[in-house]
């Protein structure tokens, strides 16, 4: 358990799949992936995922950093967790992604596209989530998958909330403000996030958090992550987070999707996420599609026109 990210980045099976330290009990399940259950009664079921994309490396050094508090029991652990390094290929390579973004394959969209690598591991992923979560009767559960951002931002931290029938949970609303998140960001359509697939078919409380900018392995500044990590060392101990204001919060006006390769970003190339636009400001083309902020003023977040055919190449938001 204590070598759980080396073992994940050599792609090696460990010589036991299961063991107990600190009064936990683990089991390793698959590549990267690793469930942990104290002795003592729990408070819900958590998963905490990180490495969907392979170059997002400061979450995957906080969540090792995570269960190495927990194996030396500096951290009494108080949920059944799941602990996900999304990605073990793309990590080890050092990229996004091999040949698909993981992140746009959940919820079964890994059908779509020629079966690989990620359209397998997306599928495994997806067992191992509803495998977890229904092996426990916990009304708690929780999903946490952690990303760093492309590009600079307004807000070096920020979550984003998949589409949620009802109403969501104040106490995990206020513990992701207590995380250092200070914009939240709701959507208002399904996606093929691995949030919102936990959300949608396991029911879980899911928020994907956005924590600074994509570096190499031993390059992130994990000091700009205390807050966040501090908050789930508590959040694993069933512990009070200190708490911090509350989040500006937005949702999702307008998604600009590539339609063909004639789609053209009209913003500059180190635009930062959460910059706003004027009614009436042409955001982008697409042949003979113009997309043009609606509102008063919307914000950009992700923009990115090279991505594939058919995909999201940004989306626009409004304050509420
Ligand atoms: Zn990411």
């Amino acid at each position: 358990m204590r070598d759980f990210l080396q073992q994940t980045l050599a792609g090696e099976t460990p010589a036991s799949m299961t063991g107990e330290c600190a009064g936990l009990r683990w089991r390793w399940l698959d590549n990267g992936v690793l469930s942990v259950t104290p002795q003592e009664p729990v408070c819900g079921a958590l998963v905490l995922s990180a490495g969907i994309h392979g170059n997002e490396t400061a979450p995957v050094e906080m969540l090792s950093a995570l269960l190495e508090a927990l194996t030396q029991g500096e951290i009494p652990l108080r949920w059944r967790l799941l602990v996900v390094l999304g990605n073990p290929t793309a990590l080890r390579g050092a990229c996004r992604y091999v040949e698909n973004d993981m992140n746009r394959l959940f919820s079964g969209r890994w059908r779509g596209v020629p079966d690989n690598g990620e359209t397998q591991r997306a599928a495994r992923l997806e067992q191992a989530v509803l495998r977890f979560f229904d092996a426990g009767q916990e009304a708690r559960r929780w999903h946490l998958d952690m990303h760093t951002a492309l590009r600079e931002s307004y807000y070096p931290r920020f979550g984003v909330l998949p589409a949620r029938k009802g109403e969501w949970d104040r106490d995990f609303l206020r513990w992701l403000g207590d995380a250092g998140l200070q914009a939240l960001v709701f959507h208002k359509a399904p996606g093929g996030t691995f949030t919102h697939f936990s959300s949608e078919q396991a029911g879980a409380l899911s928020c994907t958090l956005e924590l600074g900018k994509a570096l190499a392995f031993g390059d992130n500044d994990l000091s700009q992550f205390a807050i966040t990590a501090e908050a789930l060392r508590a959040l694993l101990s069933d512990k009070p987070t200190a708490s911090a204001p509350p989040p500006r919060r937005y949702q999702v006006a307008q998604q600009l999707t590539k339609l063909s390769n004639d789609f053209v970003l009209h913003m500059p190339a180190q635009v930062r996420n959460f910059t706003a636009f004027p009614r009436g400001a042409l955001l982008a083309q697409d042949a003979e599609i113009r997309y043009e902020v609606q509102h008063l003023r919307e914000y950009v977040l992700f923009p990115n026109a090279s991505v594939a055919t058919g995909l999201r190449a940004g989306l626009m938001l409004v304050e509420m």
